[in-house]
């Protein structure tokens, strides 16, 4: 078989991967790259392949640098099928709708602002449009979790669950070559166990060849009661001076987790009334998907469930859809939590929060996820002291803090208890998904640990296996 890494090859956004066997040519993930001065260049340039020449399009889940890119590929000529779980299916509605606009109030955005310094601005168009998004959404095809879909008559393609979103999976791949029958595993993002709501991520026995995601391959998660507790300190110190806490916060999964945390100190009475706004069309709608897709919660959330209690409800929770009533916020000196989307602040609502917020030494920053290189959100995570928020400068006087523990992404351990359940030495792993350095000091682990042979792909390698 031939892989080649077209994408979140030494970094952690753009996940794609092109693979050659058994007959056919397809990819795993279509993903935007995110972050850097250079990542409109990076999303339009020509895609590593032949889009016209693909059977197929498989997703491991419905993040949007996993998905981003689909509108592109269907514009260069892509028409197949592009097969997903269900309630990936369902997220990919939200998300690349969403991803669409986004992307046309940008360079509306980017017109304004050159007109009214009277420059040419004919040259502006956005990345795609939502009719771009149409098109993409028209060829996706939902499939059971562990069901093995024959693709032809060499191939069959098992998605098993991640744990890391709704929908989220691992794909196991059973590829025929020569009358030789081969397995390939791509983790696509490995969740957290003991995650509200989702369920664990799956052990896998066998794998000849495993792409493995590595985005904390150095790291270890804060531990459970450690995160809630600082969580609630920087709450409380932050509201206690008058000021408001901004959490940038993926619209999907991470909203609601976030949600559950508040929970509990809402309804105990720990924040006092204070209001929490979530200012994201996409995190009402993703809510919607969750309550769609029981079947896919872990047993205690569906316990819940059945007992009709609704974890992400509590007193002084406003969900916000209306912008009008998101301006509305820009005005108000109140103390208040505001979720608020994307979560690495390089586009949607956030950046307007960030841009009335940033200069008040009495707010408070909250990253809850993981900022990709070059993004606004890593340049305030690392203490810039001036950032560019809508091409005007701001001094960053609010107080920024980082909680890792929320991360959807399994931590160094839990990525080697994933790759523990292989039952015999798999012949090649690649890391993907990591950044470089991180990725690589993940390879070296893995590679002393187990002995087996690791790499990390450069992007734009291809790999005879
Ligand atoms: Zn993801």
């Amino acid at each position: 078989m031939l892989i080649r890494f077209c994408g979140a090859a030494g970094e952690v956004t753009g996940s794609c991967h092109y693979v050659e066997a058994g007959g056919l040519r397809f990819i795993m993930d279509c993903g935007l790259f995110q972050g850097g001065d250079d990542q409109f260049e990076r999303n339009t340039a020509p895609f590593p392949f032949d889009p016209k020449l693909l059977d197929l399009v498989l997703l491991s889940h419905a993040h949007i640098d996993h998905i981003g890119r689909l509108p592109l590929l269907v514009g260069s000529g892509f028409e197949k099928r592009i097969l997903a779980t269900h309630p990936t299916v369902d997220l990919c509605q939200i998300l690349l709708r969403d991803s669409a606009h986004i992307q046309e109030e940008d360079a509306a955005w980017k017109i304004k602002r050159l007109r009214k310094r009277g420059e040419d601005a004919s040259w502006v168009k956005p990345l795609y449009t939502q009719a771009d998004a149409e098109k993409a959404l028209s060829l996706l095809e939902g499939v059971d979790y562990n069901t093995d879909a024959p693709l032809n008559e060499n191939v069959t393609v098992r998605w098993s669950d991640a744990g890391h979103i709704l929908g989220s999976a691992h794909l196991e791949l059973s590829l025929k070559e020569k009358g030789v029958v081969r397995k390939l595993v791509f983790s696509g993002d490995v969740g957290n166990r003991g995650t509200p709501i989702l369920r664990d991520p799956t052990l896998i026995a066998e794998a000849d060849v495993v792409l493995v995601e590595s985005t904390y391959g150095n790291r270890l998660h804060e531990h459970l009661e450690r995160r809630a507790e600082l969580f609630r300190q920087i709450l409380t110190q932050t509201l206690d001076r008058g000021g408001k806490v901004i959490i940038p916060s993926f619209a999907v999964g991470r909203t609601q987790e976030i949600l559950y945390e508040l929970n509990p100190l809402a309804e105990n009475g720990l924040l006092d009334s204070t209001p929490v706004y979530v200012d994201s069309p996409m995190a009402v709608s993703a809510t919607e998907v969750f309550e769609k897709h029981p079947e896919d919660y872990d047993a205690d959330a569906a316990a819940l469930m059945r007992s009709g209690d609704n974890p992400p409800e509590f007193p002084g929770l406003h969900l916000i859809r209306d912008v009008e009533e998101s301006k509305a916020l820009n005005n108000s000196n109140e103390p208040c939590i505001i979720i608020s989307a994307n979560g690495m602040c390089t586009a949607g609502r956030i950046k307007h929060h960030l841009k009335h917020n940033i200069g008040n030494k009495r707010n408070t920053i909250l990253f809850v996820g993981f900022q990709g290189q070059g993004t606004l959100g890593r340049l305030i995570k690392d203490g810039a002291k001036q950032v560019r928020i809508f091409g005007e400068m701001h001094t960053v006087r609010a107080q920024v803090a980082a909680i890792d523990g929320f991360s959807a992404h399994a931590d160094r351990d839990g990525l080697l208890w994933w790759l523990n359940g292989f039952r015999r030495p798999p012949q090649r792993v690649f890391m993907v998904h990591g950044e470089d350095d991180v990725a690589h000091s993940f390879a070296q682990l893995v590679a002393e640990q187990k002995g087996w042979q690791t790499s990390v792909p450069k992007l734009g390698e291809e790999v005879e296996v």
